[in-house]
């Protein structure tokens, strides 16, 4: 059984790889992308998607501006950020703008799956919240 649909994004190509193994041996769905321009057409294409895992060092559109498209265009899906030792300043900054978390690499396995079900976990409560709202809504105008 899937726990979470995900979407990795890193223009490491090699950790794309060897994260998406092990991730999906975590029963994981994970679909990859290679730069910030990828991610957001994934996006676009696949509703499913609950968890961003988002490098934050990429050639291009960098993590932070995926971010700031991600939470403007999919408010809901929930991102990771991955920093590196240089770049911790970014993570805290992608809190800041949204990001539900961030770790550094080389990450732990069980913290990174810990922190991914807890963002699908928020996601699908906000999800629940809405379709309740309306519920509401439609019961109100009804009554
Ligand atoms: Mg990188």
């Amino acid at each position: 059984m899937t726990i979470a649909n995900v979407l990795l994004v890193d223009d490491e190509v090699g950790f794309v790889e060897t994260m998406t193994k092990r991730l999906t041996k975590r029963n994981l769905s994970v679909t990859a992308a290679h730069s910030g321009k990828d991610a957001l057409k994934v996006l676009d294409d696949n509703e499913t998607i609950e968890v961003v895992i988002l490098d934050v060092k990429m050639p291009g559109m960098d993590g932070i501006e995926t971010l700031r498209e991600i939470k403007t265009r999919f408010p809901l899906t929930e991102v990771i950020m991955l920093t590196g030792h240089a770049t911790v300043e970014t993570g805290i900054e992608g809190m800041k703008l949204g990001a539900f978390d961030y770790l550094m690499k080389p990450c732990d396995m069980d913290v990174l799956m810990e922190k991914v079900g807890e963002g699908a976990a928020k996601k699908r409560g906000h999800e629940d919240k809405i379709v309740q709202a309306r519920v509401k809504e439609i019961t109100n105008r009804r009554a």
